[in-house]
């Protein structure tokens, strides 16, 4: 053989191995759901139940679950458990609630597909094996609208994974959606990346987009929010990728501003710290100079806390005196944290988790006034008249520059005195494709983008321009339904498909 060809031999080979090696590869499904947590989970189950013969989900991260494994109740309005409690919660009042919540700015006809969904959609849960523990407000007052998953969205979303096999369901795990295939101004498929970084291609008749928004987006928070430096709270990995895949598709966007603003808090504190705790009960609250702000009762109603506390510039402390810290040990918390840490919880490590806090610079402590001031970085005389004018309140049972109720205008006498630093913090983004009532995207150009959908908390026009906490249960119902309505229209949509 010559020298010439052996080279040419030689080449053509080490081309065949390389192109073999780095093959992409390529699948098949009649749907293909971007995202594996609460939206993207009932997306794909309904999708099966509804005629898709074949569906694969791409989950970016090692385990599935999201954001939506903490989730601890969903919404719903005249459900089963309602009426047996007799609780009336109607439909067509719930629907009102929310728009005027959102000022009509939510999408009417989403917000009613959504509530009409509901209460089905809790029976269909226990159809597949959720359980429920209870049924709650989530504080004082609130609409009983929250109906408690036994063991947290963690479990009701084994419930559903644990039937994937059966409905011939596909997880891939460790592969993160990149783009989307569109063929004739219809979604054809996903192109994803696995853990390998080799590329797999998806080809299906329906695509849904279920990635959960973008709070770990500090690009995006900035570009579409009002709370760039929000802490996140839950699940990481929430870039908004599932966004801008649509965004690349050519999908309009709706509602990026709202944001789940949640509870006060500070980056690495546990959802039950104790410390953080003192900084989410309605006493005193000061902004950096020194001075209140707000009638502290909004840390009931979180999403309020969140915007007065974007108002101030994102940082707040928490100041209370040596009887609150006893109060607050010894009869236990007047607000609690979701259902894990309840009501009356006693603060039994609170002096322990002070001294933690003060070490890491979040917390503070002064035999005066004057020198927690210091300590905080606030104004001496501010933070003393803040607290002289507070006391007033409390000796004469009003407070005459916010309202608040009496019951919860703890005064501040007693030293050592103490502060607690916390900013705003957030569970998720709500806003994302502009979608109608069966979560088709809409595109920028006001046309359904056929086979395309968008769900969860990648799909926008559940809010207004804050999240809603009187209904109970909202983002992980919405999650739930958005995904279930989607899966049942791609059922049928696939069967027009050629
Ligand atoms: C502590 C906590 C408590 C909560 N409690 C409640 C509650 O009691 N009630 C309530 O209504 N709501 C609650 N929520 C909010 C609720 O959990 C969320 O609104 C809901 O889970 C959102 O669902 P989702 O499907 O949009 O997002 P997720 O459940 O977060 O799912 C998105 C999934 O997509 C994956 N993903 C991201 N990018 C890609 C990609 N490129 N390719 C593939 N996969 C990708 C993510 O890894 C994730 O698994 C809570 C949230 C937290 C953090």
């Amino acid at each position: 053989m010559s020298g010439f060809r052996k080279f040419f031999l030689t080449l053509f080979s080490l081309m065949f191995c390389v192109s073999t090696a780095f093959a992409d590869k390529t699948m098949s499904a009649d749907v293909v759901v971007v995202g594996g947590g609460g939206s993207g989970t009932a997306a794909a189950y309904s999708a099966a139940q509804s005629g898709a013969k074949s569906v694969i989900v791409l989950e970016k991260q090692p385990s599935p679950g999201g954001t939506g494994k903490f989730s601890e109740g969903i919404f719903g309005a005249e459900s089963k458990m309602q009426q047996e409690r007799n609780i009336v919660l109607l439909k067509d009042d719930a629907f009102k609630m929310i728009m005027n919540y959102s000022h009509w700015r939510a999408n009417a006809k989403l917000v009613r597909a959504f509530v009409n969904k509901s209460p089905e959609t809790i029976d269909w849960l226990e159809a597949q094996g959720v359980e429920f523990q209870e049924l709650t407000a989530n504080y004082p007052g609130g609409l009983q609208s929250w109906h408690i998953f036994k063991g947290r969205g963690k479990t009701m979303l084994e419930t559903l994974r644990a039937k994937f096999p059966q409905l011939n369901i596909t997880l891939l795990s460790e592969t993160a959606g990149k783009s989307i295939i569109m063929k004739d101004g219809k979604a054809a498929g996903v192109i994803a990346e696995d853990v390998e970084g080799e590329k797999v291609i998806i080809n299906a008749k329906a695509v849904v987009i279920a990635t959960g928004g973008f709070l770990n987006n500090k690009e995006m928070l900035k570009k579409y929010t009002r709370f760039p430096d929000i802490v996140p709270v839950g699940n990481v990995g929430k870039t908004g990728d599932g966004i801008q895949m649509m965004i690349d598709a050519g999908a309009a966007l709706e509602g990026t501003e709202v944001v789940q603003s949640y509870r006060p808090g500070m980056p690495g504190e546990a959802t039950d710290s104790q410390l953080i705790a003192t900084a989410r009960q309605p006493y005193l609250w000061v902004d950096p100079h020194g001075e209140r702000f707000c009638d502290e009762m909004i840390i009931f109603q979180w999403p309020f806390a969140g915007n007065a506390l974007e108002r101030i510039g994102g940082l707040m402390y928490a100041v209370f005196d040596t009887n609150t810290k006893n109060y607050m040990m010894q009869q236990g918390l007047d607000v609690g944290v979701g259902v894990m840490v309840p009501v009356k919880t006693k603060l039994t490590k609170l002096d322990a988790e002070l001294d933690r806090g003060i070490k890491q610079g979040i917390a503070y402590s002064g035999k005066t006034i004057e020198e927690l001031a210091q300590k905080m970085g606030a104004d001496p005389k501010v933070l003393r008249a803040t607290i002289e004018r507070y006391n007033t309140f409390a000796e004469k049972k009003h407070d005459d520059d916010f309202a608040k109720d009496p019951k919860y205008i703890q005064a501040v006498a007693k030293g050592p005195f103490y502060a607690v630093k916390s900013m705003p913090t957030a569970l998720g983004t709500l806003g994302g494709a502009k979608v109608t009532e069966n979560l088709q995207v809409v595109g920028t150009n006001g046309k359904v983008i056929d086979g395309l959908y968008a769900v969860g908390n990648d799909a926008g026009g559940m809010y207004g321009d804050s999240y809603d906490l009187l209904m109970a249960g909202s983002t992980i119902g919405f999650a739930v339904n958005s995904g279930r309505i989607a899966g049942e229209h791609a059922g049928k949509y696939i069967s027009t498909v050629k």
